[in-house]
C-alpha cells in the first residue's frame, strides 16, 4: 500500500512515523513544502530569553529528517502538492527542479493552520503591518524586528500573545501594550481565580489595554499608528497579531466536504467524506469535553493524536478518539507554571451545565524542600448533580508540579466522580513528595464541600 501525506510538520510526521512503525512494508512518502520538519513556533520566546540562538537549532524540528529516512520513509523537503485529483487518486506536485505526479492508495491532509482569524474591520485595515509566526523563517524575522522595537504592542493576550510578552519583559528596556477585547488574559483556559494571581506577578514593563478591540493599524514612517474602537490611537514600534491560525485549505478540492469554519468534516478515524483520504492535525475539529460534539483545537499534543489515529485506521487497527480531548495545556508566564484540562467554570455557563467549583492554596510543601515563596492552587469544577469531574486548573512556583495537569486529564476523561478521587495511591519519599498529596487534598475539599 503507498500513503501519500502532505505537509511534514508534527501530525504529518507522526502519521509517517507510526505507520512504518506498524508496517514496515507500507510505501510512505511524506511532502513537504519547506525545508524543514516539525518547527515549533515558540521558539521565538526562546531566542529573548537566550534559551536559544539565531544560528542554532532554529530550524531543528522535534524530528530530526534523517530519524524518519532511515525508517524507509521517503522524505520529500521543498516539494509543494499544488492539486489533488480525488477522482484518479494523484496528486500534483511542484518541486524545484520539476513537476510531476503522485498516485495514492490512501492520502492524509497535513498541511496544518496557515492564516489567521482576524475579525472583518481588522481586515479592511493594513494587515501587513501586523507580525504573525509559526514557521521558522517567519520567526527570524519576527525576531529581528522585535529586537530592534522599544515599543512593542501584541494584540491578544491568550496562550501565544502571553508567552511572548513574558519573554519580552525579560529586557527591561522595552515596553509592552498588550490589547485584549476580554476584560482579563488567558479566558480560554482560566478562570479569574487563577489569572487574578498571574496577575500579581505582571512585569511592570507589560501594560493591559483589557476591553479593547483593535479597529486599524496605519504605518506612519518607522512607527505603526494602532487603533482601537472607541478611536483611542498610539504609536508603537511593531505589532505582534497573537491569535490563533486557521486550517489552511488552499489546495483542498470541492469534492471534499468542510464545515462552516473552513475545518475539513473527518468522522472518528480521521476520513473524510472519501474514505481514502484522511485529515489531521490543525485541519480538523476533535470531539471535546462534556457536552461540546467537536472543537477547533489546533495543538501539537492534537496533530500527534489525531495522527495515530489516521496511522492506525490505515494499517487496519480501528482505533478512534475513545475519549474527548480536555484541551490540555500547560505554560510558564511571568515565572509561574499554569495548566488547565477540561472546561472552566465560566464555560460551564455558556454550555448551561450546573457545577460547583473548589479552590484550594498550599503554601508548604515539606520540610526537606522549604521555600518562602512557594505557592500552588488548584481549582477543580465538577458536575454538581453528578459529582463527576469536568475540568481543573493549577498555578505554581514550582515547575515539578506543573505535570500534575496530567493525572486530572485522565480522571476528566475517565468521567470520574469527586468521591472516588479522594483516596488514591500515590508514592511518599521524603525525598521527592510533598508532605501532603495535593490531588487527595483537593478533592478531600471538594468531597467535604459537597456534603
Ligand atoms: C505562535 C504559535 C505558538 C504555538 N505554541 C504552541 C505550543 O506551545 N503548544 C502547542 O501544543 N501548540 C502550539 N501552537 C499550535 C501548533 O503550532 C499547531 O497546533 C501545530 O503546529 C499543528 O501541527 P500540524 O502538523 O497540524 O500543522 P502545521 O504545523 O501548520 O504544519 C503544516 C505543514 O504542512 C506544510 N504544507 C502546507 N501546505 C503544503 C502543501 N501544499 N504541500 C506541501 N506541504 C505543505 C507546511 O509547510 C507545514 O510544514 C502554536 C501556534 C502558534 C502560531
Amino acid at each position: 500500500m503507498k500513503v501519500v501525506i502532505i505537509g511534514g510538520s508534527h501530525a504529518g510526521t507522526t502519521a509517517a512515523r507510526t505507520l512504518k512503525k506498524i508496517n514496515q512494508n507500507i510505501e510512505v512518502v511524506l511532502l513537504e513544502k519547506r525545508e524543514y520538519i516539525g518547527s515549533v513556533p515558540s521558539n521565538l520566546n526562546f531566542l529573548f530569553e537566550n534559551l536559544l540562538h539565531e544560528d542554532t537549532n532554529l530550524f531543528k524540528g522535534i524530528v530530526l529528517p534523517e530519524v524518519l529516512m532511515n525508517m524507509g520513509i521517503d522524505l520529500r523537503l521543498k516539494t509543494e502538492v499544488t492539486k489533488i485529483n480525488v477522482v484518479t487518486k494523484t496528486i500534483e506536485v511542484k518541486n524545484e527542479s520539476k513537476n510531476y505526479k503522485l498516485s495514492f492508495d490512501r492520502l492524509i491532509l497535513a498541511m496544518g493552520s496557515e492564516k489567521f482569524l482576524i475579525s472583518e474591520p481588522i481586515l479592511n485595515a493594513s494587515v501587513s503591518d501586523l507580525i504573525t509566526y509559526k514557521m521558522p523563517a517567519e520567526i527570524l524575522k519576527a525576531h529581528r524586528v522585535l529586537k530592534n522595537s522599544k515599543h512593542i504592542t501584541i494584540i491578544g493576550s491568550g496562550l501565544i500573545g502571553l508567552e511572548l510578552a513574558s519573554s519580552l519583559s525579560h529586557h527591561l528596556d522595552k515596553k509592552i501594550t498588550i490589547i485584549e477585547q476580554m476584560s482579563r488574559p488567558l479566558f480560554r483556559y482560566f478562570d479569574t481565580t487563577i489569572t487574578d494571581v498571574l496577575m500579581k506577578y505582571k512585569p511592570e514593563n507589560i501594560q493591559f489595554l483589557f476591553n479593547k478591540t483593535l479597529k486599524s493599524t496605519q504605518r506612519m514612517q518607522k512607527q505603526i499608528k494602532v487603533t482601537t474602537f472607541g478611536e483611542e490611537s498610539f504609536l508603537t514600534d511593531s505589532a505582534v497579531l497573537a491569535l490563533n491560525p486557521r486550517p489552511n485549505i488552499t489546495i483542498i478540492p470541492k469534492e471534499i466536504y468542510l464545515d462552516a469554519d473552513n475545518s475539513i468534516l473527518v468522522n472518528d478515524h480521521m476520513q473524510t467524506n472519501c474514505p481514502d483520504i484522511y485529515a489531521i492535525g490543525d485541519l480538523v475539529k476533535i470531539p471535546f469535553g462534556p457536552e461540546i460534539d467537536r472543537a477547533y483545537l489546533p495543538l501539537i499534543s492534537m496533530a500527534h493524536r489525531t495522527a495515530r489515529i489516521a496511522a492506525f485506521h490505515i494499517t487496519k487497527h480501528n482505533t478512534t478518539i475513545s475519549k474527548p480531548s480536555q484541551r490540555t495545556i500547560a505554560t510558564k508566564i511571568f515565572n509561574l507554571f499554569l495548566a488547565s484540562c477540561g472546561i472552566t467554570y465560566e464555560e460551564s455557563i455558556l454550555l448551561g451545565i450546573a457545577v460547583t467549583e473548589v479552590t484550594k492554596t498550599f503554601n508548604y510543601y515539606s520540610p526537606i524542600y522549604q521555600k518562602t515563596d512557594f505557592l500552588l492552587k488548584i481549582k477543580i469544577i465538577y458536575d454538581t448533580t453528578s459529582h463527576v469531574l469536568l475540568g481543573a486548573q493549577l498555578i505554581t512556583t514550582e515547575e515539578k508540579l506543573v505535570s500534575l495537569i496530567n493525572i486530572f486529564t485522565q480522571f476528566t476523561a475517565d468521567k470520574k466522580k469527586i468521591e472516588n478521587l479522594v483516596n488514591n495511591e500515590y508514592y511518599y519519599a521524603p525525598l521527592l513528595s510533598a508532605d501532603q498529596n495535593f490531588i487527595n487534598e483537593i478533592f478531600l475539599e471538594a468531597v467535604a464541600h459537597a456534603k
